[in-house]
């Protein structure tokens, strides 16, 4: 069902300019814009994404990836149709990329008040805004994060980072942490394979952790698209210099997908230069992702180099962590935990 949509403006000659992301899409009379999902509708913008949850479960808050926010707990993940981004190597395409096709939008009747009430019913801690890209069914999370901070849970969302700034500001205070794609430090990267562009994402995760979000970075490494030494190294220069060293950087491995079947698997020589890279730049906590049984999808020690969580695939156990502080030495662990 069409429901009204917020952060837009009127245009003259009947045109509408969407202002929920940085494509700023100007939208002619009953057109959408480039995500699919939002419409001009006689002059008003609608989201046709409301009350359809297309993707629905129960996930362990390391999934996201989060490792250092609650770890340990479930959070309650959902997503609908559509994307404002249209990545060729995209893990969800079935899901983000439908809309754009002109098909019906699809999905399950829900409504902020039943989305949280399952996640009670459930033992979740948190509710996650993930799967496609949260940013395109916006308020339909802006309403079940109120309603979920209302009953003590937390809200997580999970992101290509390219909201508008305004968007970010009217979701401050809601959602409490965020894992955001740093997908390139190249935007011909962005513009070519994403249909997007970097400096927006550069100035989002800026903008979030000065507004106060709990962020985590990931950056999905691609052979001969995003991983030479000089780019790696901007990547985690970046995180380092301009939203801190304690901000942990998951660098996950690509498996060929979508678009991109003829790339093959990251190997782990460059995951492992990477981790290295982030090391080097003064991160904290450089995780190697999508590789289970990989030491380094485990949390150490910054300070005494001991192990503090131990994990395997989304499993965890807490072999040294106290009350946020390392059990061994005191060291403070940036992140959530209480
Ligand atoms: S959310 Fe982004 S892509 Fe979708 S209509 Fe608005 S500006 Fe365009």
């Amino acid at each position: 069902m069409l429901h009204p949509a917020r952060l837009w403006k009127i245009l003259k000659g009947g045109k509408i300019q969407c202002r929920l992301c940085s494509h700023y899409c100007v939208i002619e009379p009953n057109d959408h814009g480039i995500c699919g999902v939002r419409q001009n509708v006689d002059g008003k913008l609608m989201t046709k994404t409301y009350d359809l949850v297309a993707a629905l479960n129960i996930d362990p808050v390391e999934k996201k990836p989060l490792y250092h926010f609650r770890p340990g707990t479930n959070t309650f993940s959902l997503g609908t149709q559509g994307c404002n981004f249209g990545c060729t190597f995209c893990q969800n395409a079935s899901l983000s990329q439908h809309p754009k096709s002109g098909r019906r939008i699809t999905g399950q009747q829900a409504s902020p008040e039943t989305l949280v009430e399952a996640a009670i019913a459930h033992d979740c801690d948190s509710i996650s805004y993930t799967y496609s890209e949260p940013t395109i069914f916006f308020e339909l999370m802006q309403d079940t994060a109120r309603v979920a901070h209302s009953k003590g849970l937390k809200n997580i969302m999970v992101s290509n980072g390219y909201q508008s700034p305004e968007c970010i500001d009217e979701l401050t205070g809601l959602i409490d942490a965020a894992n955001i794609d740093l997908k390139s430090f190249n935007n011909d990267f962005y513009r070519d394979i994403c249909n997007g562009q970097l400096k927006p994402v550069l100035e989002n995760l800026k903008h979030m952790k000065k507004n106060g979000w709990w962020i985590e970075v990931t950056t999905l490494l691609i052979p001969g698209r995003n991983d030479t030494p000089d780019e790696l190294k901007k990547l985690a220069g970046f995180i380092a210099d301009e939203l801190g060293e304690e901000v942990p950087w998951h660098i996950s491995r690509f498996h060929p997908d979508y678009k991109m079947q003829d790339c093959p698997s990251t190997s782990m020589k460059s995951l492992n230069l990477a981790r290295k890279t982030g090391t080097d730049a003064g991160l904290k906590y450089v995780y190697i992702g999508n590789v289970p049984g990989n030491e380094n999808s485990s949390s150490f020690c910054p300070s005494c180099k001991e192990e503090i969580i131990k994990r395997f695939g989304f499993d965890m156990e807490n072999v040294g962590l106290d009350h946020g502080k390392c059990k061994y030495c005191g060291c403070k662990i940036s992140g959530v935990f209480d």
